[in-house]
């Protein structure tokens, strides 16, 4: 169809105008945090594989054995023929990690928020979501139909006028917040939106996907915080676990709720067994070894230590530039250095905070810890240069 294409490109050519359009990079990741890209090799400050387990020999070896024994995809929806053993052993892991009483495991983080919030919530009801949250929390509060406000970022003082003027007319309340801050690296104040959630009686749904494996022993941002309650604790595999999928941990009937209603899991094709055992030997991994799960965030404070930034909270340290033309420019000056660190810029992130996003993981040597830190100082003092 003309009119498509010509649809398409004149949205290419204004994203083009701003900065704004992205590509696809091929890239492979070989051992450790380098990756391969162009024919050139890169040390990766951008991946979230924290712990460096998705590289893990026991790890890819249980993935490896799954897919012989079991195939590689799962065939069908869970409630259909997709069930493996491995994700209800997957889920028991899960639970007992995070101190709930059940988890289910869906195909992504993704897919996770988006089956969720639709099945907890609907038209009638409120959702009030941290203005910095994720994407996908977003995606599943605009699928549930229920009326959708925005708080100010980690601030309790907004949440608590919203829920007083808000939630008198609404039927039921959901509380929605990334637990730590993909594109920020900061920690939601769980207890206080604990505390303020029971009040108002609302619902508190934390996503940690950046927590897990990294925070607390590996056990998360919500152990952080250990009179909270959180009865909707959404995560990923995806990120310092090493393989892929999603979940949500909560009580027995929260989750056999979701096991009946939630569309993502009903009507979507289950995980593949390879995803849950890759998943279930790292978590064998962060529970028997705690020092490794330090390490990340101990790189992270070791860089914004050299560099005189307040203390990371978690493994994620953004560098705000400004404009996408800037961040993408220290970008290239980076990776010309040897380091992979991507820009991120709108609609990722507001309007002109374009950054630099430095995720740390228990495989970066001390050394490129602190020659990254040097190479930012100079971007810092001179991003023009
Ligand atoms: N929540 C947050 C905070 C994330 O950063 C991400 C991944 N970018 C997701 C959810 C989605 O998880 P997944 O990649 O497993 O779909």
């Amino acid at each position: 169809m003309q009119s498509l294409d010509a649809f398409a490109g004149d949205k290419l050519t204004a994203l083009d105008a701003q900065s704004l359009r992205r590509r696809l990079k091929p890239t492979r990741r070989l051992d450790g945090a380098v990756v391969e890209r162009d024919g050139r090799r890169l040390i990766s400050f951008s991946c979230n594989d924290y712990l460096n387990l998705s590289h893990h020999p026991a790890v890819r070896a249980a993935a490896a054995e799954a897919a012989l024994n079991y195939g590689a995809g799962a065939a069908a929806s869970r409630l259909v023929t997709g069930d493996h053993p491995l994700l209800g052993d997957l889920e028991k892991r899960l639970a007992r990690l995070k101190g709930t009483e059940a988890a289910c495991v869906f195909g992504s983080g993704y897919l996770a928020n988006m089956g969720v919030i639709p099945t907890v919530v609907g038209p009638g009801d409120l959702i009030l979501i941290d203005e910095l949250a994720h994407a996908c929390i977003w995606a599943g509060a605009k699928l549930s139909g229920a009326r959708t406000i925005a708080f100010k970022h980690n601030d309790i003082a907004d949440l608590q006028r919203l829920l007083t003027s808000e939630r008198p007319s609404a039927r039921h309340a959901l509380v929605a917040t990334d637990g730590v801050f993909s594109m920020d690296g900061d920690i939601a104040p769980l207890d206080q939106l604990s505390t303020l959630c029971n009040a108002h009686d609302a619902w508190l749904l934390s996503d940690d996907a950046h927590g897990v494996g990294v925070l607390a022993e590996g056990r998360g941002s919500a152990a952080l915080f250990p009179g909270a309650e959180i009865p909707l604790q959404m995560g990923t595999l995806s990120k310092a676990l090493g393989s892929y999928g999603g979940y949500l941990c909560g009580s027995q009937a929260v989750i056999d709720l979701l096991k009946t209603r939630a569309r993502t899991l009903v009507y979507a094709t289950g995980l593949p067994p390879a995803c849950a055992a890759a998943a279930l030997a790292s978590l064998d991994i962060i529970e028997t070894q705690p020092a490794l799960t330090a390490l990340p965030l101990a790189k992270a404070r070791a860089f914004t230590e050299a560099l005189g930034l307040p203390p990371a909270q978690s493994p994620i340290v953004p560098v705000v530039i400004g404009s996408a033309t800037a961040a993408l420019a220290a970008s290239a000056k980076l990776e010309a250095e040897g380091y992979l660190v991507v820009a991120i810029r709108p609609p990722t992130v507001p309007e002109g905070t374009a950054r630099l996003r430095i995720a740390f993981s228990a495989a970066h040597s001390d050394a490129d810890v602190m020659r990254l830190a040097d190479l930012i100082a100079d971007i810092r003092r001179d991003p023009a240069a």
